[in-house]
């Protein structure tokens, strides 16, 4: 018998790994440092001290190792034998500088971007970019911590100082139409599996829904998936990753990418024939990959602070991570499913109204609410 897949963190993405590994009869060993991660209700879960650690839990007899965040120290992995996707893709994307360069070096066009290191480098910044600017810190950041929009000298100076032990990236602020996001699977072997793309929407850097196919899927598809495929194949990733990006009119402009299944990738769960965690699991494995097609209309909601009432609906799955409440936190998500735009409408507007209000959906959805 082969051994088990190694998930280097508990979170909802590890458990939806997990969940997609049960279904292709993968086993799985999981572990991260927090007791009440959404993960440690499977009895296979470990709960250890370090990622160091976690790396020495998952890695004996494992056929593979992956990770469900990215944030996992480098130094954590060296020991860790069987990591899909490499620590040297995750070392290419964990630090933003990194990321931005490497983005610059296949050609993938992005917001207008500089590195600084402080307050004093503010004169620097706003000759190169002028204002308003967006200031990230090279480390760390998600769900729109670690980033602060500046429009004058003082913020800017306070969001470089804020974020200077880690370094910032500062970009232009984009006056973007609309974001959103490409998920592509890649096999050991090359084989490229791409997702339909997804509109994606923010609210206050974290994201708050997602629907799929994108509008202008047929359009703009064809562009963003020779981009996510160099990229994939110049860091020779294996396993699921994101592109998120600035859609301004028929252009697009990558924001960033994630070595990892993704928030705007959950509704391939019911949308498509194989999700993003079952590929993922299958390239960990060496298992052939699955069908990407779309199966279904999908939006995908998420629940942040706290759950909402779960309603039975036709075409409503509703994911629980078990979390405890709290402000800010993603504590589950909902797909809501439609053969067509018009059916996922109708489904849509059937929810309660107390969960609508919750999210800025767009224009056709809104009104049918
Ligand atoms: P994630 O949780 O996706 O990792 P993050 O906190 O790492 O998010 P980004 O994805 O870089 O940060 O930014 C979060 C959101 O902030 C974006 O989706 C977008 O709405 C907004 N944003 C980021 N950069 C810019 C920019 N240069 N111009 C305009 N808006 C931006
Ligand atoms: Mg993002």
């Amino acid at each position: 018998m082969r051994g088990h897949l190694g998930i280097i963190g508990g979170g909802q993405l590890g458990l939806m790994l997990a969940q997609a590994a049960d279904e292709l009869g993968v086993v799985v060993w999981l572990a991260d440092r927090v007791p009440d991660a959404p993960a440690a209700r499977r009895s296979e879960f470990r709960l250890v001290q370090s990622w160091g650690e976690a790396v020495q839990v998952l890695t004996p007899g494992a056929q593979a190792v992956t990770w469900d965040r990215e944030d996992v120290p480098l130094d954590a992995l060296h020991n860790a034998a069987g990591l899909v996707p490499s620590a040297a893709a995750l070392a290419a994307v964990q630090d933003r500088l990194a990321q931005k360069q490497l983005l610059d070096a296949i050609g993938l066009p992005t917001a207008p971007w500089i590195a600084a290191a402080n307050a004093s480098d503010a004169g620097q910044v706003i000759a190169a970019l002028g204002l308003p600017v967006m200031v990230k810190a090279r480390r760390g950041g998600f769900d729109g911590r670690g980033q602060m929009v500046a429009r004058d000298r003082a913020s800017l100076e306070a969001a470089l100082d804020r974020f200077a032990q880690s370094g910032c990236i500062v970009e232009s602020l984009i006056p973007f139409d609309d974001e959103c996001a490409v998920l592509v699977t890649r096999s050991a072997d090359d084989d490229l599996r791409h997702y339909p793309m997804v509109w994606t929407y923010q609210d206050d850097g974290q994201l708050s829904w997602a629907m799929a196919p994108h509008p202008r899927e047929s359009a703009l598809g064809t562009v963003l998936r020779p981009m996510i495929a160099r990229l994939v194949r110049k860091l020779n990733y294996v396993g699921t990753l994101a592109m998120e990006c600035f859609r301004c009119g028929d252009t697009v402009l990558v924001n960033e990418i994630a070595p990892r299944v993704h928030n705007s990738g959950h509704w391939t769960i019911e949308g498509c024939v194989s999700s993003q965690f079952s590929n993922h699991v299958r390239a960990a494995c060496g298992l052939p990959l699955g069908d990407t097609a779309l199966r279904q209309h999908c939006l995908m909601l998420n629940c942040i602070g706290t759950m909402p009432e779960q309603i039975e609906r036709p075409g409503v799955t509703w994911h629980d991570y078990g979390k405890k409440p709290r402000p800010g936190r993603k504590v589950g998500h909902l797909t809501v499913v439609g053969r067509d735009a018009a059916e996922l409408q109708e489904r849509v507007a059937a929810l309660p109204p107390d969960l609508l209000k919750r999210y800025a959906l767009p224009t056709g959805l809104r009104k049918a609410a």
